[in-house]
């Protein structure tokens, strides 16, 4: 049963249920939430007998591989047959995360956008659909299946469990609203079988990846009066440790668990066409918001969690950065 307390825009329904070959796209470096919601739809989408395309321009990463895909998914669109009749863009608060090939083509074909950051500024063509009480996208995409007239079942419920509990920290961030939990409910009277999902989302960790949590650990920087919690992830570091940038995906989390610590702050050194940069993950509780200094980088997110892509080494990213976390306690 859908909940009452939702209602679905109906241009996003009409946009869905008039176009066919519907290509769906999500965030580069896609989290649980990006891939939980595009598969979601894929599902939701095939459940109807609706031509329907994967896209991902950095691809899923390694630890959802086990995630059942309602069709395979294309990572270069010059594999594409054919252009889409619609694109549906995920978990995107802005047009630009979907990546850079796809830019031509959202100006081509008519495109939806549903996605719960603030600030989205409501890029689709066709329809927007933008909401950020929502916890997850994942959970947009639950209420869109199910006004579509379906239950939550099978791999669509599984997807959707994957979205909500990555981007909730399991139903303990701040996010979590009662509606996040009553869908969460639905799913498993579909029959969502949650002992076999947690076990393959957490127990399916590399060694690797346990001696690079190891040194991450004893390397972590704890400054400003124990106020701000720092990581660096250098591509030293990952070669040392024999893991990859995946790998370090959620340590972030651990630094925001010590006491007194408002602000944690993971800082990976990334590569491109030659120069180096740095991915920045921040997190904060309750009222401290992390998305204002975000978005002072060209990024964004939401209060709690944000991230940015800073054109500086690690070292001088939190240089430069730290001024502005000092605002989120002053
Ligand atoms: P992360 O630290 O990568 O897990 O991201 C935390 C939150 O910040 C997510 O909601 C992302 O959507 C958002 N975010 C991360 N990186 C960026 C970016 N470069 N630009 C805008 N938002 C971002
Ligand atoms: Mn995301
Ligand atoms: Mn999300």
């Amino acid at each position: 049963m859908p909940d009452s307390s939702v209602s679905v825009p109906a241009e996003v329904l009409k946009a869905l249920q008039t176009h066919d070959r519907i290509l769906i796209a999500a965030h580069a470096n896609p989290d649980g939430d990006a891939v939980g919601a595009s598969a979601a739809l894929g599902w939701a989408l095939r459940m109807l007998g609706r031509e329907t395309l994967l896209y991902n321009e950095t691809g899923f990463p390694d630890y959802l591989g086990w995630m059942r895909l309602p069709c395979p998914l294309l990572r270069d669109l010059s594999a594409l047959p054919g252009k889409p009749g619609l694109i549906v863009a995920l978990d995107s608060g802005d047009a630009g995360r979907l990546g850079e090939e796809l830019q031509t083509l959202l100006k081509e074909v008519p495109v939806v956008n549903i996605d719960h950051h603030q600030g989205n500024p409501g890029y689709g063509s066709a329809a927007n659909w933008v909401d950020p009480a929502m916890s997850a996208t994942g959970e947009m995409v639950g209420h869109l299946a199910e006004a579509l007239g379906l239950s939550l079942e099978g791999a669509l419920a599984e997807a959707v469990y994957v979205a909500l509990a990555s981007d909730t920290g399991s139903f303990s961030y701040g996010n979590t609203r009662a509606s996040t939990l009553r869908m969460a409910a639905r799913l498993l009277e579909g029959g969502l079988d949650i002992a076999s999902v947690r076990a393959r989302l957490d127990n399916n960790w590399s060694e690797s990846k346990l001696r690079l949590w190891g040194r991450l650990m004893s390397e972590a920087r704890i400054l400003d009066n124990g106020k701000l919690g720092v990581s660096i992830v250098s591509r030293a570091l990952l070669r040392e440790c024999g893991a990859s940038r995946e790998d370090a995906e959620g340590f972030v989390e651990q630094l925001r668990k010590i006491r007194g610590v408002r602000v944690a702050l993971l800082l990976r050194e990334e590569e491109r066409e030659g120069s180096i940069m740095t991915k920045v993950s921040l997190r904060s509780s309750g009222a401290d918001d992390v998305r204002k200094v975000a978005a002072q980088f060209g990024g964004g997110g939401h209060k709690n969690a944000a991230g940015a892509t800073v054109d500086l080494p690690p070292e001088k990213t939190l240089t430069v950065i730290q001024p502005y976390i000092r605002h989120v306690w002053n």
